[in-house]
Protein backbone atom coordinates (compact mmCIF):
# COMPACT_ATOMS: atom_id res chain seq x y z
CA UNK A 1 0.00 0.00 0.00
CA UNK A 2 1.27 3.66 -0.53
CA UNK A 3 1.46 6.02 2.34
CA UNK A 4 -1.68 8.00 1.42
CA UNK A 5 -3.47 4.56 1.35
CA UNK A 6 -2.45 3.93 4.91
CA UNK A 7 -3.23 6.94 6.43
CA UNK A 8 -6.52 7.04 4.73
CA UNK A 9 -7.27 3.56 7.11
CA UNK A 10 -9.93 3.63 9.10
CA UNK A 11 -11.56 2.15 12.44
CA UNK A 12 -12.93 -1.60 11.51
CA UNK A 13 -11.33 -2.10 8.00
CA UNK A 14 -10.45 -5.58 8.67
CA UNK A 15 -12.83 -7.96 7.91
CA UNK A 16 -11.88 -11.78 8.29
CA UNK A 17 -13.46 -15.05 6.58
CA UNK A 18 -13.68 -18.23 8.60
CA UNK A 19 -13.54 -22.09 7.64
CA UNK A 20 -16.47 -24.65 9.01
CA UNK A 21 -14.34 -25.06 12.47
CA UNK A 22 -13.98 -21.27 12.77
CA UNK A 23 -10.75 -20.86 11.94
CA UNK A 24 -9.30 -17.79 10.35
CA UNK A 25 -8.24 -18.62 7.06
CA UNK A 26 -8.30 -14.95 5.41
CA UNK A 27 -7.71 -11.27 6.87
CA UNK A 28 -9.05 -8.18 3.92
CA UNK A 29 -8.41 -4.47 4.58
CA UNK A 30 -10.88 -2.14 2.95
CA UNK A 31 -9.75 1.01 2.31
CA UNK A 32 -8.82 3.70 -0.37
CA UNK A 33 -6.66 3.49 -3.14
CA UNK A 34 -5.18 6.52 -5.32
CA UNK A 35 -3.23 5.22 -8.32
CA UNK A 36 -5.13 7.03 -11.42
CA UNK A 37 -7.87 7.57 -8.85
CA UNK A 38 -8.00 10.89 -8.44
CA UNK A 39 -7.74 12.58 -5.17
CA UNK A 40 -11.02 11.08 -3.87
CA UNK A 41 -9.43 7.63 -4.18
CA UNK A 42 -11.61 4.38 -5.00
CA UNK A 43 -12.70 2.01 -2.74
CA UNK A 44 -10.46 -1.09 -2.54
CA UNK A 45 -9.57 -4.05 -0.74
CA UNK A 46 -6.40 -5.97 0.22
CA UNK A 47 -5.80 -9.67 1.08
CA UNK A 48 -3.36 -9.02 4.43
CA UNK A 49 -1.76 -11.03 6.80
CA UNK A 50 -2.33 -11.71 10.20
CA UNK A 51 0.82 -9.44 11.21
CA UNK A 52 -1.29 -6.53 10.04
CA UNK A 53 -4.52 -7.04 11.18
CA UNK A 54 -2.72 -7.50 14.63
CA UNK A 55 -1.51 -3.85 14.00
CA UNK A 56 -4.44 -2.25 13.17
CA UNK A 57 -6.28 -3.84 16.52
CA UNK A 58 -2.87 -1.93 18.45
CA UNK A 59 -3.67 1.17 16.14
CA UNK A 60 -7.42 1.25 17.04
CA UNK A 61 -6.39 0.54 20.81
CA UNK A 62 -4.51 3.61 20.57
CA UNK A 63 -6.92 6.30 19.68
CA UNK A 64 -9.79 7.59 20.87
CA UNK A 65 -13.19 5.62 20.18
CA UNK A 66 -14.72 8.54 18.53
CA UNK A 67 -11.62 9.17 16.62
CA UNK A 68 -12.28 7.33 12.58
CA UNK A 69 -8.46 7.63 11.22
CA UNK A 70 -5.70 4.96 13.08
CA UNK A 71 -3.39 7.54 11.63
CA UNK A 72 -4.67 10.66 13.29
CA UNK A 73 -2.16 13.09 15.35
CA UNK A 74 -1.39 10.61 19.19
CA UNK A 75 -4.05 11.83 21.75
CA UNK A 76 -1.55 13.29 23.65
CA UNK A 77 1.35 14.27 21.41
CA UNK A 78 2.59 17.79 20.87
CA UNK A 79 0.72 17.71 17.02
CA UNK A 80 -2.44 16.50 18.79
CA UNK A 81 -2.76 19.88 21.35
CA UNK A 82 -1.49 22.39 18.68
CA UNK A 83 -3.16 21.32 15.21
CA UNK A 84 -5.95 18.84 15.94
CA UNK A 85 -8.92 18.88 13.58
CA UNK A 86 -11.03 16.22 13.38
CA UNK A 87 -9.99 14.06 10.36
CA UNK A 88 -6.97 15.13 10.51
CA UNK A 89 -4.16 12.95 10.01
CA UNK A 90 -0.35 12.34 9.78
CA UNK A 91 1.36 13.71 6.86
CA UNK A 92 4.03 11.17 4.55
CA UNK A 93 6.47 14.62 5.92
CA UNK A 94 5.69 13.87 9.28
CA UNK A 95 6.16 10.00 9.05
CA UNK A 96 9.75 10.28 6.88
CA UNK A 97 10.69 12.90 10.32
CA UNK A 98 9.45 9.82 12.65
CA UNK A 99 11.23 6.94 10.25
CA UNK A 100 14.70 9.26 10.81
CA UNK A 101 14.44 9.90 14.22
CA UNK A 102 13.45 6.09 14.88
CA UNK A 103 16.69 5.19 12.82
CA UNK A 104 18.91 7.73 14.55
CA UNK A 105 17.50 6.28 18.41
CA UNK A 106 18.37 2.54 17.01
CA UNK A 107 22.02 3.45 16.29
CA UNK A 108 22.42 5.46 19.58
CA UNK A 109 21.01 2.42 21.31
CA UNK A 110 23.62 -0.05 19.46
CA UNK A 111 26.24 2.51 20.19
CA UNK A 112 25.61 2.62 23.90
CA UNK A 113 25.14 -1.18 23.89
CA UNK A 114 28.12 -1.98 21.78
CA UNK A 115 25.97 -3.80 19.11
CA UNK A 116 26.82 -4.58 15.91
CA UNK A 117 23.64 -4.58 13.95
CA UNK A 118 22.89 -0.77 14.05
CA UNK A 119 21.54 0.70 10.74
CA UNK A 120 24.43 1.30 7.77
CA UNK A 121 25.41 4.52 7.28
CA UNK A 122 25.69 5.58 3.24
CA UNK A 123 28.71 8.29 3.28
CA UNK A 124 29.09 9.21 6.81
CA UNK A 125 24.92 9.74 7.03
CA UNK A 126 22.10 7.75 8.44
CA UNK A 127 19.96 7.09 5.22
CA UNK A 128 17.31 9.47 4.01
CA UNK A 129 14.67 6.65 3.86
CA UNK A 130 11.20 8.06 2.51
CA UNK A 131 7.88 5.85 2.78
CA UNK A 132 8.17 5.19 -1.14
CA UNK A 133 11.40 3.28 -0.90
CA UNK A 134 9.70 0.94 1.58
CA UNK A 135 7.62 -0.66 -1.67
CA UNK A 136 10.84 -0.01 -4.15
CA UNK A 137 12.74 -2.21 -0.95
CA UNK A 138 10.32 -5.01 -1.16
CA UNK A 139 9.80 -5.13 -4.82
CA UNK A 140 13.60 -5.59 -4.96
CA UNK A 141 13.86 -8.60 -2.22
CA UNK A 142 10.83 -10.45 -3.67
CA UNK A 143 12.28 -10.07 -7.52
CA UNK A 144 15.42 -11.56 -5.99
CA UNK A 145 14.70 -13.46 -3.07
CA UNK A 146 17.29 -14.72 -0.55
CA UNK A 147 20.10 -16.51 -1.43
CA UNK A 148 22.06 -15.08 -3.98
CA UNK A 149 19.83 -16.49 -7.33
CA UNK A 150 16.55 -15.69 -8.46
CA UNK A 151 15.89 -19.80 -8.62
CA UNK A 152 17.02 -19.52 -5.08
CA UNK A 153 14.79 -19.75 -1.50
CA UNK A 154 10.84 -19.21 -1.35
CA UNK A 155 10.92 -17.39 1.97
CA UNK A 156 8.73 -14.20 0.59
CA UNK A 157 6.87 -16.55 -1.84
CA UNK A 158 4.00 -16.51 0.68
CA UNK A 159 3.54 -13.16 0.90
CA UNK A 160 4.08 -12.22 -2.76
CA UNK A 161 0.58 -14.95 -3.46
CA UNK A 162 -1.23 -12.76 -0.63
CA UNK A 163 -0.08 -9.53 -1.84
CA UNK A 164 -0.95 -10.19 -6.12
CA UNK A 165 -4.10 -12.25 -5.46
CA UNK A 166 -4.93 -9.61 -2.77
CA UNK A 167 -5.93 -6.25 -5.07
CA UNK A 168 -9.55 -7.13 -5.23
CA UNK A 169 -10.50 -3.40 -5.44
CA UNK A 170 -11.60 -1.48 -8.36
CA UNK A 171 -7.63 0.50 -8.98
CA UNK A 172 -4.40 -1.70 -9.94
CA UNK A 173 -2.00 -1.20 -6.93
CA UNK A 174 0.95 -0.71 -9.63
CA UNK A 175 3.04 -3.20 -7.48
CA UNK A 176 2.72 -6.05 -9.56
CA UNK A 177 4.40 -4.34 -12.03
CA UNK A 178 7.17 -3.10 -9.68
CA UNK A 179 8.49 -6.52 -8.85
CA UNK A 180 8.10 -7.81 -12.27
CA UNK A 181 10.18 -5.24 -13.86
CA UNK A 182 13.05 -5.87 -10.77
CA UNK A 183 12.25 -9.28 -11.68
CA UNK A 184 12.92 -8.63 -15.26
CA UNK A 185 16.09 -7.26 -14.20
CA UNK A 186 17.37 -9.46 -11.92
CA UNK A 187 16.61 -12.35 -14.35
CA UNK A 188 18.79 -10.52 -16.92
CA UNK A 189 21.85 -9.88 -14.56
CA UNK A 190 21.96 -13.83 -13.32
CA UNK A 191 21.50 -14.80 -17.05
CA UNK A 192 24.82 -11.88 -17.88
CA UNK A 193 26.82 -13.31 -15.03
CA UNK A 194 26.09 -17.10 -16.59
CA UNK A 195 27.05 -15.81 -19.79
CA UNK A 196 30.17 -13.84 -18.39
CA UNK A 197 31.28 -17.17 -16.97
CA UNK A 198 33.14 -19.08 -19.56
CA UNK A 199 34.29 -21.76 -17.34
CA UNK A 200 30.68 -23.44 -16.23
CA UNK A 201 29.71 -26.77 -17.67
CA UNK A 202 27.73 -26.39 -20.55
CA UNK A 203 23.48 -26.32 -20.19
CA UNK A 204 22.33 -29.74 -21.14
CA UNK A 205 18.55 -31.02 -22.34
CA UNK A 206 16.47 -30.74 -25.11
CA UNK A 207 16.96 -27.19 -25.54
CA UNK A 208 20.58 -26.98 -24.21
CA UNK A 209 22.13 -25.59 -27.21
CA UNK A 210 20.06 -22.89 -27.63
CA UNK A 211 20.15 -21.53 -24.29
CA UNK A 212 24.14 -21.75 -24.53
CA UNK A 213 23.21 -19.47 -28.16
CA UNK A 214 21.59 -17.26 -26.85
CA UNK A 215 23.64 -16.83 -23.74
CA UNK A 216 26.06 -15.85 -25.81
CA UNK A 217 24.59 -13.22 -27.81
CA UNK A 218 23.70 -11.86 -24.17
CA UNK A 219 27.78 -12.14 -23.42
CA UNK A 220 28.19 -10.27 -26.90
CA UNK A 221 25.95 -6.81 -25.81
CA UNK A 222 26.67 -7.36 -21.92
CA UNK A 223 30.48 -8.52 -21.42
CA UNK A 224 33.15 -5.91 -21.51
CA UNK A 225 36.90 -7.15 -20.85
CA UNK A 226 35.67 -9.88 -19.78
CA UNK A 227 33.32 -8.41 -16.95
CA UNK A 228 29.60 -7.42 -16.94
CA UNK A 229 28.47 -4.05 -17.44
CA UNK A 230 29.15 -2.83 -13.82
CA UNK A 231 26.90 0.63 -14.47
CA UNK A 232 23.56 -0.81 -13.64
CA UNK A 233 21.62 2.37 -15.16
CA UNK A 234 23.76 0.95 -18.34
CA UNK A 235 22.58 -2.80 -17.58
CA UNK A 236 18.87 -2.08 -17.37
CA UNK A 237 19.00 -0.08 -20.50
CA UNK A 238 21.02 -3.23 -21.93
CA UNK A 239 19.11 -5.65 -20.94
CA UNK A 240 15.79 -3.87 -21.88
CA UNK A 241 16.39 -4.38 -25.27
CA UNK A 242 17.84 -7.76 -25.41
CA UNK A 243 14.95 -10.14 -23.96
CA UNK A 244 17.05 -14.17 -23.56
CA UNK A 245 13.32 -15.18 -22.84
CA UNK A 246 15.57 -17.65 -20.85
CA UNK A 247 13.87 -18.13 -17.54
CA UNK A 248 15.76 -20.06 -14.86
CA UNK A 249 13.51 -22.66 -12.13
CA UNK A 250 14.51 -24.48 -9.97
CA UNK A 251 14.73 -28.30 -11.77
CA UNK A 252 15.06 -26.50 -15.52
CA UNK A 253 15.57 -23.79 -17.32
CA UNK A 254 13.24 -22.72 -19.66
CA UNK A 255 14.40 -21.60 -23.08
CA UNK A 256 10.87 -19.98 -23.93
CA UNK A 257 9.77 -20.29 -27.36
CA UNK A 258 5.63 -20.12 -27.79
CA UNK A 259 5.55 -22.74 -30.44
CA UNK A 260 6.56 -25.50 -28.59
CA UNK A 261 5.63 -24.43 -25.18
CA UNK A 262 3.65 -27.51 -23.33
CA UNK A 263 2.71 -24.76 -20.48
CA UNK A 264 0.71 -22.41 -22.70
CA UNK A 265 -3.18 -22.50 -23.34
CA UNK A 266 -4.40 -21.66 -26.54
CA UNK A 267 -6.46 -18.22 -24.56
CA UNK A 268 -3.42 -17.83 -22.86
CA UNK A 269 -0.31 -14.69 -23.32
CA UNK A 270 2.16 -16.21 -25.74
CA UNK A 271 4.53 -13.40 -24.51
CA UNK A 272 6.18 -15.58 -21.80
CA UNK A 273 5.83 -19.47 -19.84
CA UNK A 274 3.25 -20.43 -17.30
CA UNK A 275 6.11 -21.97 -15.09
CA UNK A 276 3.46 -23.04 -12.36
CA UNK A 277 2.65 -25.48 -15.27
CA UNK A 278 5.71 -26.25 -16.27
CA UNK A 279 5.77 -29.83 -18.05
CA UNK A 280 9.97 -30.47 -17.90
CA UNK A 281 10.45 -34.03 -19.33
CA UNK A 282 8.28 -33.68 -22.15
CA UNK A 283 8.59 -30.01 -23.35
CA UNK A 284 11.19 -29.41 -25.86
CA UNK A 285 11.92 -25.92 -24.68
CA UNK A 286 13.73 -27.41 -21.33
CA UNK A 287 17.45 -26.99 -20.46
CA UNK A 288 19.23 -27.91 -17.65
CA UNK A 289 22.69 -25.89 -15.66
CA UNK A 290 24.56 -28.03 -13.19
CA UNK A 291 22.46 -26.59 -10.59
CA UNK A 292 19.37 -28.11 -12.48
CA UNK A 293 20.86 -31.28 -13.15
CA UNK A 294 21.15 -31.71 -9.16
CA UNK A 295 18.13 -29.96 -7.81
CA UNK A 296 16.61 -33.52 -10.00
CA UNK A 297 19.02 -35.81 -8.62
CA UNK A 298 17.99 -34.35 -5.13
CA UNK A 299 14.18 -35.34 -6.34
CA UNK A 300 14.81 -38.18 -7.44
CA UNK A 301 17.00 -39.53 -3.87
CA UNK A 302 13.41 -38.63 -2.27
CA UNK A 303 11.78 -40.10 -4.42
CA UNK A 304 14.00 -43.58 -3.75
CA UNK A 305 13.17 -42.60 0.28
CA UNK A 306 9.22 -42.66 -0.07
CA UNK A 307 9.20 -45.71 -2.65
CA UNK A 308 11.55 -47.75 0.29
CA UNK A 309 8.33 -47.05 2.89
CA UNK A 310 6.13 -49.21 0.13
CA UNK A 311 4.01 -50.43 2.99
CA UNK A 312 3.05 -47.04 3.95
CA UNK A 313 1.59 -45.54 0.34
CA UNK A 314 -1.64 -46.63 -1.13
CA UNK A 315 -1.17 -48.72 -4.60
CA UNK A 316 -2.34 -45.46 -6.30
CA UNK A 317 0.11 -43.15 -5.35
CA UNK A 318 2.97 -45.83 -5.27
CA UNK A 319 2.53 -46.45 -8.87
CA UNK A 320 2.49 -42.65 -9.58
CA UNK A 321 5.43 -42.23 -8.16
CA UNK A 322 6.92 -45.52 -9.32
CA UNK A 323 6.25 -43.71 -13.32
CA UNK A 324 7.74 -40.39 -11.89
CA UNK A 325 11.01 -41.84 -10.62
CA UNK A 326 11.26 -43.79 -13.91
CA UNK A 327 10.32 -41.32 -16.11
CA UNK A 328 12.84 -38.14 -14.11
CA UNK A 329 15.82 -40.84 -13.87
CA UNK A 330 15.48 -42.02 -17.59
CA UNK A 331 15.68 -37.55 -18.55
CA UNK A 332 18.56 -37.41 -15.94
CA UNK A 333 20.41 -39.94 -17.49
CA UNK A 334 19.64 -38.96 -21.11
CA UNK A 335 20.49 -35.16 -20.35
CA UNK A 336 23.72 -36.07 -17.90
CA UNK A 337 25.39 -37.84 -20.53
CA UNK A 338 26.08 -34.60 -22.65
CA UNK A 339 27.99 -33.47 -20.09
CA UNK A 340 30.54 -35.92 -19.88
CA UNK A 341 31.43 -36.16 -23.70
S1 LIG B 1 6.38 -26.26 -20.33
FE1 LIG B 1 8.11 -25.63 -19.04
S2 LIG B 1 9.91 -25.68 -20.36
FE2 LIG B 1 8.05 -25.73 -21.67
S3 LIG B 1 7.74 -23.58 -22.20
FE3 LIG B 1 6.48 -24.04 -20.41
S4 LIG B 1 7.76 -23.46 -18.66
FE4 LIG B 1 9.10 -23.60 -20.45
Amino acid sequence: MRDSEIKHLRRSCVSTQRDADGRIYRHRLHGLAFKGEGVHGAAATWIVTAPVARAVAVLERCQPADEPYLFAHPLKSANHQRHHIAGRVRTSATTIKDIAALAKWINTYCGVHARTDSIPEVGGHLPHLTTRKFRRTLAWFIARRPGGTIAGALQYRHQRIQMFEGYAGTSDSGFRDEVEAEEAFARGQFLASMGADDDRPALTGPAGAEAEARLAELARQTVFDGQVVTDEARLRRILARHDTHLYPGTFITCVYNPDRALCRTPAGAADQPVMADCQPLACRNTALTSANRQAMADHLARLEDALADRDRLAPYIHHRLEEQHHATAAFLTRHTLETAE
